[in-house]
């Protein structure tokens, strides 16, 4: 899976038919970051190659930047009133930035350094490189402030977005960019970088390597979401009864955990009531906090899979043992 990403980048490089804006979307927690920082750092390598040689001077200051502790890239600009705003992450590439959120979001005045940056020529490479993640944390002001950046494109520097949630980037942004769908993780390529060898918890996380981290310090979660998944209505209920007594963020946890198993049954079926379970499921993660029941939703939720997902769904993995 990982492969065909990587090849498909490496075609795009070669052919020389970068565009001038990418985001990488898909799951959390599947390697997002790691593939745009990887394909980021070959834009600016000095040998022109993919993957990046890893030894010419360009590729040395992105590997420092990921050691270098982050309190030392930060870069600070001046707001329109003269106060000091944080504008990105920069090291010791004069041509790569790294806009992140501050307090959550990336505000207009990051974006308006931005602009600052590119349209500067480059100092070391050819190309230069803007990363942003993730796109959604952009605020409204900033995607519009994005937006004219992106109609005139500057020359010679991309911009490296990596997004959990593509919904939440402005259609308009969206249909400027390149959307690279990053396939959640195999069940074997998330062994190997785990070390997990539990099938139901390599089933239940989805393809995500975070989820799978965190669920195997929670084992009860991870019962629970099977027995949503998998028992019938009368368990549901008792089970929903229990889980609305957790914390909002192991509730919010649960639901991307079911997220996560069903989006992957989705990428195989392409069923129609699965996306609608899917859409309702997100919403559901964004509004638990603002009075939405939770038992309401996995009612919803059991009805929406009930004739696409039967007993069985997960898939290798025996009821009654627990792997
Ligand atoms: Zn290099």
């Amino acid at each position: 899976m990982r492969e065909r990403v990587k090849r498909f980048l490496k075609n795009m490089f070669y052919q020389d038919r970068v565009p001038s804006s990418i985001i990488f979307f898909g799951l959390e927690g599947i390697g997002k970051r790691e593939l745009a920082f990887e394909f980021s750092k070959t834009l600016l390598c000095l040998e022109h190659t993919y993957p990046p040689c890893g030894h010419c001077v360009s590729c040395r200051h992105m590997e420092e930047f990921v050691k270098v502790e982050e309190e030392e890239l930060y870069f600070y600009g001046e707001d329109k009133r003269g106060k000091k705003v944080f504008l990105y992450l920069r090291g010791g590439h004069p041509d790569f930035v790294y806009v992140k959120p501050e307090k959550g979001e990336i505000k207009i005045d990051q974006i308006r350094g931005v602009k600052d940056f590119v349209y500067l020529s480059p100092a070391l490479s050819k190309r230069k490189v803007v990363f942003i993640e993730p796109a959604e944390a952009m605020n409204p002001y900033a995607q519009n402030s994005m937006l004219k950046v992106l109609e005139e494109p500057p020359q010679d520097t991309h911009f490296i977005m990596v997004s959990n949630n593509l919904e939440k980037v402005l259609p308009t942004i969206r249909s400027r960019s390149f959307l690279l769908a990053v396939p959640p993780l195999t069940k074997e390529e998330l062994k190997s970088l785990t070390g997990i060898e539990d099938p139901l918890l390599l089933e239940l996380s989805g393809g995500s390597k975070s989820m799978a981290l965190k669920l195997k310090e929670d084992k009860e979660l991870m019962q629970t979401a099977r027995s949503i998944l998998e028992e019938d209505m009368l368990t549901l209920y008792k089970k929903a009864l229990e889980v609305e007594k957790w914390s909002l963020d192991r509730q919010v946890l649960l639901l991307k955990v079911l997220y996560a198993v069903i989006h992957n049954r989705y990428l195989e079926l392409r069923e129609e009531g699965l996306k609608e379970v899917l859409d309702m499921l997100s919403a559901g993660i964004e509004y638990l906090n603002k009075g939405i029941r939770l038992s309401l939703l996995l009612f919803q939720l059991k009805g929406g899979i009930k004739d696409v997902l039967h007993k069985g769904t997960l898939s290798g993995y025996q009821q009654g043992s627990s792997g």
